[in-house]
């Protein structure tokens, strides 16, 4: 089969209402659906998808596209694996087939060999009674060790690379991989494992492909935790571990629990506590966060209540915080981390501490002497500061309530505060994308749109408009487009023809076309004046400053041509 037509019969079988659904919640609003767009941050809906046209459009950051775009955008995939995807969810098998190589077929190489590393880490750890008595000392069931796919690497300096060597892969792609590390003793070999002697924790990404590993000492060497390093297919500050896993627990739950290692996520999952995640042994990023904003906007973060804990937690806060998040911070004893707390008390008393988290006020008001975070009044502007970052007012009313109360300064005194922290940090500057200079080309937009709605007056359109007289450069590279389409012209075709930005402007006029499809033909007619009209004007000017007499008499004979309502005949 064509790529084309699979890809044809892939979009057929698979409704984007349906499928955003599962990203977006999408209440029915007039003709289309719309929900809280998942690629910015906002609180009035601006995402809008369009069941009869089959896309999607935010009128807030200008995204749209298809229901693959929307994939690729949401999951950072490539064209190929969005497709291979979609097409899995539609019950079509396409397991053979590419369709696009140059993009993704390296992707798909590295999440493979990684696939291949975790058998080869799940075998060790079958084989070795050293690895298996440490999980079991630290209270992993043999349930946990199958659901996160627990390996273990061991000790030899190149096991893996000579395993993954016979199975076809060359040193430099393992290298690339993030499998091998270029040899520091510099040996007849070049390269080693990047795991020796560790338990091995895959990272899998939302669709439980492994992206990468972290791997956590048995012996007492240092460092006692080691991660991947990224590559084409694992970033550290856009993944949390065990989301996939995770996932379902959070929905259901409401909330996520945060935490800082491996253990502790896998020691929570076993107590029952299976809607937490922790990100991977770096800060918490706004990019993870992101991702799990889709499926909650309340966490707990669950800390060591030692100096290093509450600086850890202050800085996730101040992230949460931007991200418009409502946190509460949960403290456990000096000493102890979720993973030991469980196993010495039980999952009772983590519950009861769960749901005696501290709110973010009540948090920093009481850590900001013990965490060197200064006095009363610096913790106040610390708050402020955090509240000046969120989006949603509704949220940063109720935390600025709650800092008059306990800090005892008056409300409207920290209010003033707030509006002068904010107007420092200026307006969010992804508002009104694009709107200025639509208004500004206002008829070549709505050209384009009635052309978008009924492709059918592209033809008239276009024999009447020299497209190179445009003033819009995107109008114009999307007209050409348009041109060179031909009878071939419609939404998929244009959409799969189209750069970010001319897909940007299909989706946008398509579900907001600016003016009434009833008079339609009557719109085109008053565009195309206009713009002769424009153009019209322009050349007189021009004229005019350079005193061109010949010229100006026979723009003086268009004028009248004009005039007469004979305005369609392209102008030289
Ligand atoms: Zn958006």
């Amino acid at each position: 089969m064509k790529a084309e037509s699979l890809l044809e019969e892939i979009k057929s079988k698979i409704d984007i209402v349906d499928f955003i659904s599962d990203y977006v919640q999408l209440k029915k609003s007039g003709q289309n659906y719309k929900g809280l767009c998942p690629f910015h941050s906002e609180k009035t809906p601006s995402f809008m998808v369009s069941q009869s046209k089959q896309i999607f459009h935010c009128f807030g950051c200008g995204i749209g596209g298809d229901v693959v775009r929307f994939l690729m955008k949401h999951e950072n995939l490539s064209f190929n694996e969005a497709t291979r995807y979609i097409a899995k969810k539609a019950g079509i098998k396409i397991r053979e087939f590419r369709f696009d190589k140059n993009l993704s077929e390296r992707r798909e190489r590295i999440l493979q060999i990684n696939r291949e590393a975790m058998k080869f880490f799940i075998k060790n750890l079958n084989g070795s009674e050293a690895a298996k008595t440490y999980l079991k000392n630290r209270g992993i069931e043999e349930a946990s060790i199958d659901s996160f796919c627990i390996g273990y690497a061991t000790d030899e300096m190149d096991g893996l690379i000579e395993y993954l060597k016979k199975m076809g892969y060359s040193d430099s792609f393992i290298k690339d991989a993030g499998l091998a590390v270029s040899s520091a003793s510099g040996g007849e070999k070049g390269y080693r494992d990047v795991f020796r002697g560790r338990i091995i924790f895959p990272i899998f990404n939302y669709q439980h492909d492994v992206i990468a590993f972290g791997g956590r000492v048995i012996s007492d060497s240092l460092p006692k935790y080691l991660n991947s390093p990224e590559t084409e297919v694992f970033k550290k500050g856009d993944t949390l571990f065990a989301l996939n896993l995770a996932k379902e627990d959070i929905r259901k739950k409401g909330y996520a629990i945060i935490v800082e290692g491996y253990l502790d996520v896998i020691v929570c999952y076993q107590y029952g506590f299976k809607n937490t995640v922790a990100p991977l042994g770096t800060a918490l990023t706004s990019r993870q966060l992101q991702r799990l904003k889709l499926m909650t906007e309340k966490v707990v973060l669950v800390f060591d209540s030692d100096e290093a804990g509450i600086s850890a937690a202050r800085r996730s806060l101040a992230i949460l915080c931007g991200c418009d998040f409502r946190a509460r911070v949960l403290l456990l004893p000096e000493g102890e981390d979720p993973d030991s707390f469980l196993r010495k008390k039980g999952s009772q008393p983590f519950k009861r501490m769960l749901s005696g988290a501290m709110s973010i006020i009540e948090f920093l008001l009481n850590t900001s002497s013990a965490s060197g975070g200064g006095d009363r009044i610096d913790t106040v502007r610390e708050a402020l500061g955090m509240i000046s970052g969120m989006r949603d007012l509704i949220i940063a009313d109720e935390l600025l309530g709650e800092l008059a109360d306990r800090s005892r300064i008056n409300e409207s005194v920290l209010r003033s505060e707030l509006k002068k922290i904010k107007k420092k940090a200026g307006p969010n500057s992804l508002e009104g994308f694009g709107l200025v200079r639509a208004a500004k080309n206002k008829e070549e937009y709505l050209l384009v749109s009635a052309i978008i709605a009924l492709p059918e007056k592209a033809e008239y359109v276009l024999s009447r408009l020299n497209i190179e007289d445009l003033k819009d450069e995107t109008i114009k590279s999307l007209l050409k487009k348009i041109k060179a389409l031909g009878d071939k012209l419609n939404m998929r075709s244009l959409l799969d023809e189209a750069d970010d930005q001319e897909r940007t402007l299909i989706t946008g006029l398509s579900l907001n076309p600016g003016f009434d499809l009833e008079h339609v033909d009557r719109n085109i007619d008053d565009c195309l004046q206009t713009l002769a009209q424009k153009r019209f004007d322009e050349r007189r000017r021009l004229a005019e400053e350079s005193g061109d007499i010949a010229l100006l008499n026979s723009l003086l004979k268009e004028k009248r041509k004009l005039l007469k309502g004979q305005t369609y005949e392209r102008i030289p």
